[in-house]
């Protein structure tokens, strides 16, 4: 569930995710870096700490990030934990990388604040479309009004954090048009790469 690519640390805390996306690593790689990121069922919140202390302490980490093959805020008190925990004894700065949809699986709650008042420091947004029609043809979400959710998303969480949209290159997207409602939220964009197994 912990894994590392150069000077971050990473937690895979879940394999699940309201969105189906065509272009998601998960259809073509059983994970990233050699680290296998099929979980064979979801760690606990001491399972993921007592992971954390095994190699926390290696090096001067430049960030953790809840990010893996799955949506983490599909477990958001266990990432409020985690975070709350990381904060508590280290200085390390705590990104979330998301689909945006956390207020849409937790109804009813101030998600975004709470990301804040656990410790996270940054936020990620896979916004992935420049418009709804795009959006639901290559994400193919599973919740009513993902679009929007993740919109509105965007446009607190810039407001709280220091906030990155994110999209794919793929031919159906326009990323100036991301950029561009990126921008028009509070937040800055950085383009992916697809990750593409047969090149
Ligand atoms: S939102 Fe992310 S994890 Fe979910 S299907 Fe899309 S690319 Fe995969």
């Amino acid at each position: 569930m912990v894994y590392w690519l150069g000077e971050r640390l990473y937690l895979n805390v879940t394999n699940r995710c309201p969105n189906r996306c065509y272009f998601c690593i998960r259809n073509f790689a059983e994970g990233v870096g050699g680290f296998n990121l099929r979980l064979k069922k979801e760690p606990s919140v001491l399972e993921v700490i007592r992971a954390l202390e095994e190699v926390i302490n290696r090096r001067v980490w430049k960030e953790v990030v809840f990010c893996g093959f799955g949506e983490p805020t599909e477990r958001l008190d266990c990432i409020l934990e985690v975070s709350r925990w990381l904060k508590r004894y280290f200085r390390v700065p705590v990104r979330l990388d998301t689909n945006g949809q956390g207020c849409l699986l937790n109804e009813g709650r101030d998600v975004i604040r709470e990301l804040r008042e656990a410790g996270f420091d940054r936020v990620s947004v896979s916004l992935n479309a420049h418009d709804e029609e795009t959006y639901n043809a290559i994400c193919r979400p599973v919740l009513k009004n993902a679009y929007k959710g993740v919109i509105r998303f965007i446009e607190e969480a810039a407001g709280l954090f220091e906030t990155e949209v994110t999209a794919v290159d793929i031919p159906q997207v326009d990323l100036t048009k991301v950029r561009e409602i990126a921008e028009s939220l509070g937040a800055s964009f950085r383009k992916r790469r697809y990750y593409f197994p047969a090149l």
